[in-house]
């Protein structure tokens, strides 16, 4: 565990009373808040034996990945004395932003016009059921934020376009799969030359409230017991629930618990359970609307994701049957997956679109995963290598051909709306096999626009923030890629920016 000293909290010049009050310093100190003593809270068990040792700050980060480093960033940055939460050993700190692609969604440009095409791709994703102010919200605020972080030294690759989608992607250097460690790494080293604490091994247990019902701390469990870290607020950016089979079984419903999950299996609600428990209410949490799946190939859940090549191919299921519209893109692909026959499918695609710029990426990414796709100089072979009746294959790809008609293909079974190429010029190649993988949870805390958590009757929690993928509202069913990472740098810059004014 890396702690800083102590005595930090004296040489603030800051005084705790422990029977009276506790003072803080927020920021440079030009604030003073003054809060009763915290009481406790403690879920399922009574608290006996000595007092936690105490840790104070002006804001504590629960969590340590995209949305937790933009938060102490901002904070940090404002002259506020910030620890970072994170409940794993320090090699594995980062969650599921640490694994992911590192694509960051983005308007194509600063135009109004530009930002309601983002907006518009996003509520459509949602079936017009995410929360649009927050989608507003991230239009305005994402390329403000991305230059942020280029201004701090961090790089990004050029903006990428997303069809069918009228949004960028910026992709964080070197490319995908490959930035996020770095960039994640470069924030924490700005973040502790500015002074930040990151503590290790510290799980974030429960919130600490006054009796004023305003959030004045964390305890945390640590390998030396409990620590009380007392601030003046508290960002939570603990991630989602994917990791959790029993909220999972719970919000999702029977059988989620089972799928895979493409990243980080400690991530498991906890920010969402903290919350809940300090009277925050918890939203868009329920059914299968409420997670992100990709098929992804077994051999790598978390890179093996062929999505950028996915709306251009046909998926293909062990009937040798196709079985949704591929470009809807690859969350609509992931659930379908999850009620095909085995839970396994394949993604066929010609020479032709192996040849585009989408298949030479996708082509070059899963070299670079060392999986070979499957090659096949007739239908035939592709057949028995993706374990589906020949002739069925055959037929299906014949009906397919022949309704496909400037880039649709409206008349097949299911039809395709965008991106229909004929499956035509050996060799063939398939992904194969992909099964269906949890990549994020899409419910979580609800927050106003200052990312201040919220009750059901919609009165604010004081001193809570909320921030990445514990926060609930943006999506729905289905997103944009890149939605993700683009929230949680909005999202993680506005609640820090926020919580240095407690
Ligand atoms: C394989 C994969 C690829 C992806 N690719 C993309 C992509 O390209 N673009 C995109 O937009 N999205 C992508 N996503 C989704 C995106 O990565 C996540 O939604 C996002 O990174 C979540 O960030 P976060 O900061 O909210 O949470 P996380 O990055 O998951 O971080 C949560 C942190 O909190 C810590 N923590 C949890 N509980 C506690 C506790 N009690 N106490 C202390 N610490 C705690 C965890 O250990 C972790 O460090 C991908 C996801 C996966 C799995």
């Amino acid at each position: 565990m890396e702690r800083k000293k102590k005595n930090t909290v004296e040489e603030k010049g800051v005084k705790l009373n422990r029977r009276g009050f506790l003072k803080y310093g927020i920021g440079t100190g030009t604030i003073l808040a003054v809060a009763p003593f915290p009481l406790r809270r403690v879920e399922a068990a009574t608290f006996v034996g000595p007092e936690p040792s105490v840790e104070n700050y002006d804001v504590i980060v629960v969590g340590h990945g995209m949305a937790a480093m933009t938060a102490a960033l901002a904070a940090v940055e404002r002259g506020a004395k910030v620890a970072v939460l994170e409940k794993q050993r320090k090699s594995l700190y980062g969650g599921n932003s640490r694994v992911s692609g590192g694509g960051f969604c983005t308007p194509q440009n600063n135009s109004d016009k530009a930002k309601e095409l983002f907006v518009n791709d996003f509520m459509k994703k949602s079936r017009y059921r995410a929360d649009k102010r927050m989608t507003e919200s991230l239009a305005e605020n994402v390329l403000k934020d991305i230059e942020w972080l280029i201004g701090h030294g961090f790089e990004f690759l050029d903006p990428e376009p997303t069809p069918p989608y009228n949004v960028n992607v910026r992709v964080a250097a070197p490319g995908w799969y490959r930035g996020m460690p770095r960039l994640l790494e470069g924030m924490l080293k700005k973040c502790k030359e500015k002074g930040m604490a990151a503590y290790y091994d510290t799980k974030a247990r429960e919130l600490l409230v006054d009796s004023s019902a305003s959030i004045v701390g964390v305890r945390a469990e640590t390998k030396d017991g409990f620590v009380d870290f007392h601030a003046g607020a508290v960002v939570l950016a603990a991630g989602g629930f994917g990791g959790n089979e029993q909220m999972l079984e719970n919000w999702v419903g029977p059988g989620a618990g089972e799928s895979m999950v493409r990243g980080a299996r400690w991530v498991t609600g906890d920010g969402h359970r903290m919350a809940e428990a300090a009277g925050a209410v918890l939203v868009k949490m329920a059914g299968i609307d409420g997670i992100h799946v990709g098929a992804v190939h077994v051999k790598n859940p978390a890179a093996g994701n062929p999505f950028r090549i996915l709306p251009y191919c046909i998926g293909i299921n062990k009937n040798g049957k196709r079985y949704v519209d591929e470009s809807l893109g690859y969350v609509a692909h992931g659930k379908a997956a999850m009620s095909q026959p085995d839970m396994e499918v394949a993604l066929v695609f010609d020479q032709q679109i192996a040849d585009m710029p989408a298949g030479k990426a996708v082509l070059e990414q899963f070299e670079g995963l060392k999986i070979e796709p499957i090659k096949a100089n007739t239908l035939a072979e592709l057949a028995s290598k993706i374990e589906a009746p020949a002739d069925t294959l055959a037929d299906t790809i014949k009906q397919f051909n022949t309704a496909v008609s400037g880039k649709k293909a409206l008349d097949a079974d299911p039809p395709k709306t965008d991106l229909a190429f004929k499956i035509e010029k050996p060799p063939y190649f398939a992904f194969y096999p992909l099964k269906p993988g949890i990549t994020l949870t899409f419910g979580g805390i609800k927050v106003d626009l200052n990312r201040r958590a919220l009750q059901a009757d919609g009165q604010l929690i004081k001193g809570l923030y909320a921030a990445g993928e514990c926060v609930g509202g943006y999506f729905v069913d289905d997103y944009v890629g890149g939605g993700s990472l683009c929230r949680c740098l909005v999202d993680g810059r506005i609640a820090g920016e926020n919580a240095t004014k407690g």
